[in-house]
């Protein structure tokens, strides 16, 4: 299993399927260049959306008419106690779980198409990693199998692992990083096909707190570059109010969204703004959110 969900026969013939009929359309049509598709108004529109968990004695209520929307270029936090649905909810956009009621959109698509079409990146909490594979043979794993070309997968793959600063680490094997450098090589594979959507997992979860304030650093200028929608699980209230532009409080038994943060803090942040009133603000407000199940 590796950090992406893929589907990669069914997608490789759709992505096929899609560049023949461009072909076609483009062979009988008048030559006028082809839009790109427009950025859809939601990136991820919840509706009403509930999952319930069969269970010998007592079905589980993961979550319990979930409503959100999440704008492209939004970057959102979902905190709340262990056990509130936050997985669930992220697993739900990912097509990875299927919901008992209610509506879910990723891109105008449904989640399933969306998966298909590779409208976003799934980064773990574990950076599941082919052990028998290079660092770089990691990263061009999903560019493959989208059927590039070796060179374009090389290229796209060192990049990627230059942004998140793994240059020099091409050739390693992934047991050959620390946890932090393994994560960074998750990341650097979900960003690859430069999906609009990227969903992670507490990712830094099971790091130190240097490691994980440099990869919170690392992402936050990343998304200050390219300003993708990130959708972010996270217990950590620091993390959360570091690197969001809102937090999504979710609450246990049944999980369902307590409360939704628009934070008013800058969009360029550096970790120094973590000492600041207006940080602390935002931290004492979630704080209270989280006791107020
Ligand atoms: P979080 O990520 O916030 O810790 P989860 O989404 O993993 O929470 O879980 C929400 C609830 O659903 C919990 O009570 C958990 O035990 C339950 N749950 C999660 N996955 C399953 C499953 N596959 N089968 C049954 N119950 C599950
Ligand atoms: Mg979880």
């Amino acid at each position: 299993m590796f950090g992406l969900t893929t589907a990669p026969p069914a997608g490789m013939k759709l992505a096929s399927m899609r560049q023949n009929k461009l072909t076609v359309r483009l062979a009988f049509s008048h030559p006028v260049p082809t839009p790109l598709s427009p950025e859809p108004e939601f990136a991820v529109a919840v509706r009403r959306a509930s999952v319930v968990y069969p269970a010998a004695d007592a079905p589980v209520r993961a979550l319990s008419e979930v409503d959100l929307t999440i704008t492209p270029g939004e970057f959102v936090a979902l905190i709340g106690p262990s056990g509130c649905g936050k997985t669930t909810l992220l697993r739900v956009i990912a097509d990875l779980e299927p919901i008992s009621a209610g509506e879910v959109l990723v891109n105008g698509m449904s989640p399933h198409d969306a998966r298909l079409a590779r409208a976003y990146g799934y980064v773990f909490q574990a950076p599941a990693l082919f052990p028998w594979r290079t660092v770089l043979a990691n990263v061009m794993l999903p560019l493959q199998i989208q059927g590039r070309s070796p060179q374009d997968c090389r290229a796209v793959a060192l990049e990627q692992l230059s942004r998140v600063g793994l240059q020099g680490f091409e050739g390693r094997y992934p047991w050959q990083l620390s946890g932090g450098q393994q994560q960074r090589v998750s990341i650097a594979r979900a960003l690859g096909f430069e999906p609009r959507l990227l969903m992670m997992d507490e990712p830094f979860g099971a790091l130190d707190e240097i490691t994980r304030d440099r990869l919170n650093e690392q992402l936050q200028q990343l998304w200050q570059r390219e300003k993708r929608t990130v959708v972010f699980v996270t217990h950590s209230i620091a993390e959360a109010v570091y690197l969001s532009t809102r937090i999504v409080v979710m609450s246990p038994r049944p999980g369902r969204i307590v409360k939704d943060i628009r934070s008013p803090l800058p969009e360029t942040r550096h970790l120094g703004l973590r000492d600041t009133p207006e940080f602390m603000a935002v931290a004492h407000e979630l704080r209270e959110a989280l006791g107020h199940d």
